[in-house]
């Protein structure tokens, strides 16, 4: 998508603006795909926590996608998007029995990481065959906010518990139709992340059942200059010989699984803001969006660089400039970054904006969440539209304390 185009959406759709590539999503899943071609039955399930607008969801549907969801809202959203319930994995942490159970009654497949919910559900519902998430207790990435493999992590059934967790699938008799991790958000080493799956490999030999193994995520994507990407074609030659070897072992021919989010959005977002103002101050230039960690926190929540062009003055000098935001906490999106001359009314993409951006927006300082457009077949789709006062004001009550005693306790 070229400046042009982006600068028109911003135009049409106003500011600010979420704007995904179809082709982009398309390309990148076609890439996984292709690095486990020699696998026979490989299954991508879209992270749909990472954006879950329903088109997006649509389309993941279209290339082939299951979908991996963490609440049962999510499961809802996948089935009025058209999957049926046999393509969505249930992967929460901490959630109740009754929601696990819910969600089991709309026919989606259960992922369990607990041992006492387990051993309850198993109890229960002896003939609904469920996953379990292991913790293999491995960091395959450097930071430590968005690792969780690691052995104070509150995801998974630790490997150290298989032998509980054996005790409780007989007791119960209950099935076993799939073994899962999801390390952490970054594979930056191939190897960590292959020695982690031998762990895997090792649990799910436990177990006669089994349908797929599922290797969850960490498919890194690069957000600024210099940083690694997962290298996934290594990474898929890598486990695809591993898996296949396992399979023949095994006496059976398994699913392999994964489920990414980052890796198949992240890139074909763009965040487009308008400039309110450019502020010299003593030491800085700020330049002010019309935008604040409401609408793209990641910056201030994990210290991630979003990339961020100046698409109304691509060719202007280049200068250093703070970007921050219009809400009323320190809301800095970059800090002293290189960008092309910033004039009041110019329109910034921020790089990377598809994945965990729109859906972690909120109304805060009773701002709207922005419109969502996606990019397909040259043309744009409103995908979602703008909020407007109605969404603020819609499920508060009002009390009418004139006509009320009210009791202040
Ligand atoms: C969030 C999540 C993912 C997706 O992670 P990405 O880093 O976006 O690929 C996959 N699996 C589970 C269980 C998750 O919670």
């Amino acid at each position: 998508m070229n400046n042009n185009i982006l600068l028109q959406i911003a135009e049409d759709y106003d500011s600010p603006v979420y704007v995904y590539n179809s082709e982009i999503i398309s390309k990148q899943y076609k890439r996984l795909t292709n690095a486990f071609g020699k696998v026979k039955q490989v299954k991508i399930n879209y992270a749909v926590k990472a954006l879950s607008n329903i088109s997006i969801l649509k389309l993941m549907k279209t290339l082939g996608a299951g979908l991996d969801t963490v609440s049962i809202q999510e499961v809802k959203l996948g089935l009025a998007a058209g999957f049926t319930a046999d393509k969505i994995i249930f992967t929460p942490n901490g959630v109740s029995l009754e929601e696990i159970e819910a969600v089991a009654k709309l026919g989606a497949k259960i992922n369990i990481d607990n041992l006492s919910i387990l051993e309850q559900f198993g109890t229960r519902h002896p003939k609904v065959p469920v996953c379990i998430r292991i913790n293999p207790h491995v960091m395959a990435g450097g930071n430590t906010n968005i690792s969780v493999g690691h052995i104070d992590s509150k995801f998974g059934i630790s490997i150290h518990q298989i032998p509980h967790i054996l005790r409780i699938v007989e007791n119960t008799n209950m099935t076993i139709n799939g073994i899962h991790m999801h390390t952490g958000s970054d594979i930056l080493d191939i190897d960590v992340f292959l020695y982690a799956s031998e762990i895997l490999f090792d649990t799910a030999k436990n177990f006669k059942n089994l349908d797929f193994i599922d290797f969850g995520s960490g498919f890194k994507v690069p957000y600024k200059s210099g940083d690694i990407e997962t290298n996934i074609e290594e990474f898929g030659e890598k486990l695809t010989s591993r898996f296949n070897t396992f399979c023949k072992n095994y006496g059976k021919e398994l699913t392999l699984a994964f489920e990414p989010g980052k890796f198949l959005v992240s890139e074909a977002g763009q965040f487009l803001v308008k400039v309110n103002a450019v502020k010299q101050t003593t030491s800085t230039v700020f330049a002010q969006v019309d935008s604040g960690f409401n609408h793209l926190i990641r910056p201030m929540l994990y210290g991630s660089q979003h990339e961020i062009k100046n698409i109304s003055n691509p060719n202007g000098r280049e200068r250093f400039y703070s970007v921050v935001g219009y809400i009323c906490e320190t809301d800095t999106f970059a800090n002293n970054r290189r960008i092309n001359e910033i004039n009041e009314g110019d329109i910034l993409a921020f790089k990377n904006a598809g994945a965990y951006c729109y859906s972690m927006a909120s109304n805060y300082n009773s701002r709207y969440r922005p419109a969502e457009v996606l990019w397909h077949n040259g043309e744009a789709h409103l995908i979602r539209k703008r909020e407007t006062f109605d969404d603020i004001i819609n499920n508060q009550v009002e009390i009418d304390f004139a006509k009320k005693k009210v009791k202040v306790s």
